[in-house]
Order: C-alpha cells, then sequence, then structure tokens
C-alpha cells in the first residue's frame, strides 16, 4: 500500500481510494493516529484519543466488504469536547464536567456514526464555548500549526488546530458567536456556521440557545457541504430544527455579492483589510458582480450578542449545580454545596458571563438590556432580509486580524468580544455562514492564515457552498 499523504488528501479523495481498494480505513485510522502522536504533544489540539478508534475502523472494513457503505464510510474524525458520544468523557473542557460520561449521543454523532465515520477523539475547547481563544479551555490552550506561540483560535480551537495539522480528516464545532468561523480561519481551513435549525442541538452542551449551531471543519468546501448534509435535518428532538428540504438551498441565479464597506473601519488589521480587497479582486476576476450594501444596524451586533448571549448561558449553566452531573462539593448545607461546587468548578470565564447574564435578566434591569437588545436584534436581522433582496451574499473577513500572541488578550476580555465583530451577526440573524481560508500574512518569518467570510441567506448553505467552491479553485 502507497504511504498515505495526510496533507492532501480530503474526505473526498479517502473515500474514493477506499473504494477502489487502495486504502482502508484501519490504515488511514493508523495514520492519523501517528499523527496525533506526533503533533499533539505541541499543540494540545486533542484532549483525548479514543482508543477504539482501530477497533472502529476495522468494523467499518468489515461491512464495506459486505458491501454496506455509508457515506463516511471509514473516515476518521475528531469530536468538539462539548458534543455528547456516548460513554465517552464530554468535559467541554471545564473541571466541573472533568469525569463526566456521556449517556446517549448527540443527534450529529449518531448520524456521524450512522455513515459510517471514525471517532479519533475528542478536541480542546474554551470552557463551555466561552471564548475565541482555548485560553479558557481547563486543561490548557491549543497552540496553532502555523505558529505555536500563537493561538488556533477559539472556541472550537481544538477541532480547527486538529484539521489543520494533519489530525483529522474533519472535525466538528460548535458556533455561537463565531466558534467555528474564527478558529478555521486562524488554522487555514474551512468552517461552517450552518443555518439556525439546519443541525440539531441534541446533545451538544448549550451555551447559548437561540444562536448555538454545530458546524463542519474541512480541508475543502466540497468536504464540507459533505460534513454538511450528513448531519443536518429535522430531529424530533430539537424542536427547532429544519427538514433538509428547508437548508443547504442553492440559488438559480447567478449569486451577486454584497460588501458591507461602513462597516469594515476601525480595528481592523491593514494585512485583514488588503487580504479582503485582494479576495474580492479575485470573486470578480471569476465572473461574480460585487455591490456595496448598507447594513444600518450591524454596528451594534457586538453589543446585542454580549447581552442577549450571557443571559442564555446565565440560565444553561444553572443545571451546573453539583447534584445532577459532575463534579460535587461538600458545603455547610445544599445551598453552600451549590456554592461550592460552582465556585470549584467554574473557571473565571464562565463565572463572568453567569454575573453578566443574571444581571441583564435580573427584574431591574431586563427591560433596559434584554428586552432592548432583542428589539435591536430584529432590527440588525431587517437590515439583512433587506440586504438579501439586492445580493445573495456578503462577504467580510472573518476575523479583524489573524492569530493573535498567547496571553496576548487574557486580561482583557473586552479586546477578545472585539474579535468577534464579524461573525456574530450571523448567529443573531439565524443565517448560514462559512470561512474560507483566503491567504496569509506575514509575522517575522511566519505565515498566518486568514479567512473569508460569507454570509448567506436563511437557508442558502448551498449558494455559500457553489461561490466557495468557485473562489478555492474546487470546480
Ligand atoms: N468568541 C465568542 C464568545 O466568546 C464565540 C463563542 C462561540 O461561538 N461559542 O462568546
Amino acid at each position: 500500500m502507497n504511504k498515505i499523504d495526510l496533507t492532501t488528501i480530503t474526505v473526498s479523495e479517502a473515500s474514493a481510494k477506499m473504494k477502489s481498494g487502495e486504502m482502508t480505513s484501519v490504515a488511514l485510522t493508523e495514520a492519523y493516529l501517528a499523527q496525533i502522536e506526533k503533533s499533539n504533544k505541541d499543540i494540545n489540539a486533542y484532549l483525548e484519543v479514543f482508543d477504539d478508534a482501530i477497533a472502529s475502523a476495522k468494523a467499518s472494513d468489515k461491512r464495506r466488504a459486505a458491501g454496506k457503505v455509508g457515506a463516511l464510510e471509514g473516515i476518521p474524525c475528531a469530536i468538539k469536547d462539548n458534543i455528547l458520544i456516548k460513554g465517552k468523557i464530554a468535559s467541554s473542557a471545564s473541571k466541573i464536567l472533568e469525569n463526566y460520561h456521556a449517556t446517549y449521543d448527540a443527534t450529529a454523532v449518531s448520524k456521524l456514526k450512522d455513515a459510517g465515520a471514525i471517532f479519533l477523539g475528542r478536541t480542546n475547547m474554551d470552557e463551555f464555548a466561552m471564548g475565541g481563544s482555548t485560553e479558557n479551555s481547563a486543561f490548557g490552550v491549543t497552540r496553532n500549526p502555523y505558529d505555536l506561540e500563537r493561538v488556533a483560535g477559539g472556541s472550537s480551537g481544538g477541532s480547527a488546530a486538529a484539521v489543520a495539522m494533519n489530525g483529522a480528516l474533519f472535525a466538528l464545532g460548535s458556533d455561537t458567536g463565531g466558534s467555528v468561523r474564527q478558529p478555521s480561519s486562524f488554522c487555514g481551513v474551512v468552517g461552517l456556521k450552518p443555518t439556525y435549525g439546519a443541525v440539531s442541538r441534541y446533545g451538544v452542551m448549550a451555551m447559548g440557545s437561540s444562536l448555538d449551531q454545530i458546524g463542519p471543519i474541512t480541508k475543502t468546501v466540497t468536504d464540507n457541504e459533505l460534513i454538511f448534509k450528513t448531519i443536518s435535518g429535522k430531529d424530533d428532538k430539537d424542536g427547532t430544527t429544519l427538514s433538509s428540504e428547508k437548508t443547504g438551498i442553492h440559488t438559480n441565479r447567478k449569486p451577486v455579492i454584497g460588501i458591507p464597506r461602513h462597516f469594515l473601519g476601525e480595528g481592523i488589521k491593514k494585512d485583514v483589510l488588503d487580504n479582503f480587497d485582494a479576495s474580492i479582486k479575485r470573486l470578480e476576476n471569476i465572473g461574480y458582480k460585487t455591490v456595496e450594501i448598507e447594513l444600518p444596524n450591524i454596528s451594534y451586533s457586538l453589543m446585542v450578542y454580549y447581552i442577549v448571549m450571557p443571559a442564555e448561558v446565565s440560565s444553561n449553566m444553572a443545571r451546573f449545580d453539583g447534584v445532577k452531573y459532575g463534579l460535587h462539593v461538600d458545603g455547610a448545607n445544599i445551598i453552600d454545596d451549590y456554592f461550592k461546587t460552582r465556585r470549584a468548578g467554574f473557571g473565571r470565564e464562565v463565572i463572568r458571563r453567569i454575573l453578566l447574564g443574571t444581571y441583564v435578566l435580573s427584574s431591574g434591569y431586563y427591560d433596559a438590556y434584554y428586552n432592548r437588545a432583542n428589539a435591536v436584534r430584529k432590527m440588525i436581522t431587517d437590515d439583512f432580509v433587506k440586504a438579501f433582496e439586492t445580493v445573495d451574499i456578503i462577504a467580510t473577513p472573518t476575523a479583524p486580524s489573524p492569530a493573535f500572541r498567547i496571553g496576548e488578550k487574557n486580561n482583557d476580555p473586552v479586546s477578545m468580544y472585539l474579535e468577534d465583530i464579524f461573525t456574530v451577526t450571523a448567529n443573531l440573524t439565524g443565517l448560514p455562514a462559512i470561512s474560507l481560508p483566503s491567504g496569509f500574512a506575514k509575522a517575522g518569518d511566519k505565515d498566518l492564515p486568514l479567512g473569508l467570510q460569507f454570509i448567506g441567506k436563511f437557508g442558502e448553505e448551498g449558494t455559500i457552498f457553489d461561490v466557495g467552491k468557485s473562489f478555492m479553485g474546487e470546480v
């Protein structure tokens, strides 16, 4: 058997090679495990590598021999630590769930199992997905494969780094305000936040329930579409899910690309803007029409997100009380048990958000903050609906800077929150959005990846994939 080149292989190629008998799932899985063994000690993308991966690959090869071939038969993948795999630890990179074993599969995971995928391990993240650098993990930061002194982004930093270090063919992340797209941009891979309701949230630990979506991280747009199709669809266990005809839609006209120039101002690194302009030129050169658009309320997105999200966080975190799941610390009485358990189990950022959220939901401030934020959320959504009367896709950079240095923003939560400026709107509006690798910024002798974001119409992942493929030269 030929040596497998993990730097270039894609899901589609691996499937073709397994089909033709050129490669087995066992050989492919072994190659990934060897690569993880080599890179993970520096990068810390995986919190755990599963000891049953080879056994699963053997079972997959058997199924194939028996003629039973799923859409992702024998394909090795990585799963973010907040998505449940029955029998495995799911800790959300938190001390409070350090030894918590999932008792059931997330719907996205059972769909991957049905499709024949192999689970290599669970990936590092910011605790409970709160953060943009994976520095909020209770189990150490994930380092960027392009520069070990820099972050991999977050909160799905482990999943993006796993794919970028050639340690998995694809990974699942979760995206509440950019957590699939921003690390994908920092690590030079493709990351999708699907339309709200496209992918079931059953079995993903809730952060902001009106914002959360599971999304695939891959090397190519073609692969991303395949994973999206596999995990999306109506699920009786999540009442917000949509049937598969309502998502993944392709427009039947030549897509027009809108650019909210007025929003690309302060705080954006010059390298990022130059690269964005070059990306727009590239789109024009391959025949897309681009027009400037106005999104009058978009500058409020970040403020609205940092009210709505902590409000939902504060209520979702209430279930971690030392009784139902995970860590328990004994106190003087049951109320004291709660205090002691939560104080010992949660990290600083989680506590900060619970406090903020409790504040904006408290009776004296509910109208002033939470209700107003929800009203502005509706105005932002209306801006997008209006813009989509004339364009099919809205393009922005994914993040205002390339990967930053580990520790650089640690003591400045606000500057960390500003990282999310381009990504949170897709979550507030429920729209699908993708980050595509768009080039590099030089930092000393290192090349740091940059990302281009496309936001699509509700349910139109297909259009995003089509334009994404032509941008990446995949068609
Ligand atoms: N960086 C954002 C935050 O800290 C996004 C998190 C996410 O998408 N899970 O909230």
